[in-house]
């Protein structure tokens, strides 16, 4: 029979039925899973240190023959591998610490190359960190000077691998068929499909590996991104909701009687707002900016415009003090205005909410502020056009969808602190639209951010005690990574009850996950109103409020903290318009780069790029949303600019063709309903 790409790999020569089993393990099946198994990383030995002129100190890779080996045991009892290497230049020994058992697999005669430093030991000696046997003896050919390793498996190393795919490969090559025409490809910049697998696997050049790694990338993001793009597709069509006017009425006069300035970016967000809600679709946006950027008042621009169309209008945030806050600012702004938003909380009595319930059903309030109360099933809207949800990735999606549904398909914007890269955001958040801000409204100093080790204590302390003299106030965060780890939150306890001895004459106050809920509102409350000068925090408390009059963040145990995690806590000062202070604290000094990096970047969106190639797509909030497949060529942390261009790509073809019919795009339309789960409800023809 001919060989396909489909065919079971056993079909290969060389592959047996236990080997077949042995790669199944790792996942391939096929002779096509073969082919896609492509090297993690390669060795490069283009640049091979000739062995004579590896130099005690350096690092080296070296390539020789194998001449002798044997295991000497040292006088600690440790026993050594040795093997001397030869080549045109001379000889240099190798030696293995602690792995005697390597007698086994290097054997004289064959080709080894080595990677690692070279120390003096009686002579130049290299330990090596990686070898590789190059050919098992001395009539083979000398391979090609990159060395793929590839992915292994118990009963399977890498070098078997190896030699498998270099059997096959040239059979294997001409079987692929490229999905992509070639007017596509030069559109976007890419290979042709076989030639990214034959570079893959066979790289000239350890750099030439890196295109064709893109390639296949590409086509992976791709596939993600038709599916997302045909998801929303089908979303939008399924959106029609208020058609708003701009009646230049309640926002023009909240414009008017504003005491500062817009920025660029809120004008922007604003009108980008505006457009999604004076157009027939349902908003679905997700308006993304630091801690301080002001949300809010775009937020309000919203809700006015739904007023002045004689729609209510509700925001809900997590917690009650976020409300609160809200309540405040609300009516503050609204106050010329003659607007006055109704309250809903949950610590309100049950006569005050009765009375606020039958307010809202009513439709007298056209603006409501609360917290979970308002979702609750008594809540009836008489009139809800816009649902503004507040630090959206703190509530779940049915408490979102609850808000949602208290009106007849209103517009929906979801406000987050926790920025991330916007072809990420929209990737993760599928049908969304995203709404960046990143200018700061002026005049505010930036946080002076510094780090300093446990010698600075008592500087600091010194530090602290000035400002609150100066009626200033503090956080001091604690790390607890999980409010269950006992040790961590003895720590924090026993850390809060120095301090109240070292700030006598100050007030400190504690807050943790473990306290009661009114317990821990009562001490934010006081520290708000500056009863409490020294607020001591554990990190899983997102302090979620605002006291403008807090000019230092001191965050003990640095380096436990994320980077994205640290900027939140950053933001809680700074908020006011006396200078401000983060101090990292941090006694683990290989924790120090990326601490210091933290210091001298303030801009959200880089921190979140940062933190995601340090973290990973793993933690982040909502990955788990994103759907579809792991991914195996492409890398959210440093592909973002791929990303990029197969969102555009698939966007631009499912406008075309939304479901994917005609006959050029067969292809990837099976492509997706074999791979992902919602792919075939999503490209069901008909
Ligand atoms: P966040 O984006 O964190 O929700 P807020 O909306 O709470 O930020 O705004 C933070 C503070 O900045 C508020 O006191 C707000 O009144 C103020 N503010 C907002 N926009 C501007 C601006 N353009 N100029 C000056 N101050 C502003
Ligand atoms: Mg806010």
């Amino acid at each position: 029979m001919k060989l396909q790409l489909n065919s079971p790999v056993k079909f290969l020569k060389g592959v047996g039925p236990k080997r077949a089993e042995t790669l199944g393990r790792l996942g391939i099946r096929t002779v096509g899973d073969l082919l896609y198994h492509v090297p993690h990383r390669y060795l490069d030995a283009t640049t091979i240190m000739p062995l004579a002129r590896a130099v005690v100190g350096q690092e080296v890779t070296c390539v020789g023959r194998v001449v002798t080996t044997g295991v000497l045991p040292t006088r600690r009892g440790l026993r050594v591998f040795r093997a001397v290497l030869k080549d045109q230049s001379g000889l240099l020994e190798c030696a293995w610490p602690g792995r005697p058992f390597l007698e086994r697999q290097i054997k004289k005669g064959q080709l080894l190359l080595v990677t690692g430093p070279v120390r003096y030991y009686h002579g130049r000696q290299l330990i090596p960190r990686e070898f590789v046997i190059l050919a098992e003896d001395e009539s083979e050919d000398n391979p090609g000077l990159v060395l793929p390793i590839y992915p292994a498996t118990e009963g399977l190393t890498h070098r078997q691998i190896r030699a498998l795919v270099h059997d096959h490969l040239a059979a294997l090559l001409p079987l692929v068929v490229d999905p992509h025409p070639p007017a596509f490809r030069a559109a976007h910049g890419l290979m042709p499909l076989g030639r990214a697998l034959e570079l893959l696997h066979r790289p000239p050049q350890v750099a030439d590996a890196e295109p064709a790694r893109q390639r296949l990338a590409f086509d992976e993001l791709f596939d993600q991104q038709l599916v997302q793009a045909r998801a929303r597709h089908l979303a939008k069509r399924a959106r029609a909701g208020i058609r708003f006017t701009v009646r230049h009425d309640l926002t023009t006069r909240l414009k008017e009687g504003l005491p500062f300035e817009l920025t660029g970016d809120q004008r922007q967000a604003i009108r980008e707002i505006t457009d999604d809600m004076t157009a027939p679709l349902k908003m679905h946006r997700l308006l993304m900016g630091d801690v301080g950027t002001g949300k809010t008042v775009v937020a309000l621009f919203a809700i006015l415009l739904a007023a002045e169309n004689e729609y209510q209008a509700a925001i809900m945030a997590p917690t009650e003090l976020l409300a609160e806050q809200h309540g405040v600012t609300l009516t503050r702004l609204l106050e010329p205005l003659g607007i006055h938003p109704e309250l809903l909380l949950g610590r309100m009595t049950a006569a005050e909410k009765a009375a606020a319930r039958e307010r809202i059903a009513g439709g007298g309030p056209r603006i409501v502020v609360g917290t979970h109360a308002l979702i609750q099933e008594s809540v009836k809207f008489q009139r809800l056009g816009l649902a503004v949800i507040d630090e959206q990735h703190r509530f779940g999606v049915e408490q979102r969808a609850a808000l949602v549904e208290k009106g007849d398909a209103p517009d929906v914007l979801l406000l987050t602190a926790t920025p991330i890269p916007r072809s990420l955001a929209l990737t993760l958040y599928g049908d969304l639209d995203v709404t960046q801000i990143r200018e700061r409204p002026p005049g505010r100093g930036e946080v002076k951010t510094a780090l300093r080790d446990d010698g600075a204590r008592q500087k600091i302390y010194q530090f602290i005690r000035s400002e609150c003299a100066a009626g200033r106030q503090a956080y001091v965060i604690y790390p607890v990574i999980d409010e269950s780890e006992r040790a961590d939150l003895k720590a924090a306890t026993t850390m809060a009850q120095t301090l109240a001895t070292v700030f006598a004459e100050l007030r400190v106050g504690l807050v943790h996950g473990r306290m009661k809920a009114e317990e821990r509102d009562a001490t934010m409350r006081a520290f708000r109103d500056n009863t409490v000068n020294i607020l001591v925090a554990t990190s899983v408390i997102e302090v979620g409020i605002d006291v403008a009059n807090a000019t230092v963040m001191l965050i003990e145990h640095a380096e436990r903290f994320g980077l994205a995690q640290l900027h939140q806590l950053r933001g809680r000062v700074g908020r006011g318009s006396a200078q401000s202070h983060c101090i990292l604290l941090s006694d683990v000094s290989d924790a120090w780069p990326r601490l210091q990096a933290f210091c001298v970047t303030t801009d959200g969106f880089k921190i979140a790029e940062l933190d995601l190639q340090e973290r990973g797509m793993g933690e982040l909030a909502g990955a788990r949303q994103s759907g579809g497949l792991a991914l195996r060529y492409a890398n959210f942390a440093t592909d973002l600019p791929l990303l990029e261009s197969a969102r555009q790509a698939a966007a631009q073809m499912i406008a075309a063709d939304p479901a994917l019919e005609r006959r050029e795009h067969a292809a990837y339309r099976e492509r997706i309903v074999a791979r992902y789960e919602r792919g075939f409800e999503l490209f069901r023809v008909g």
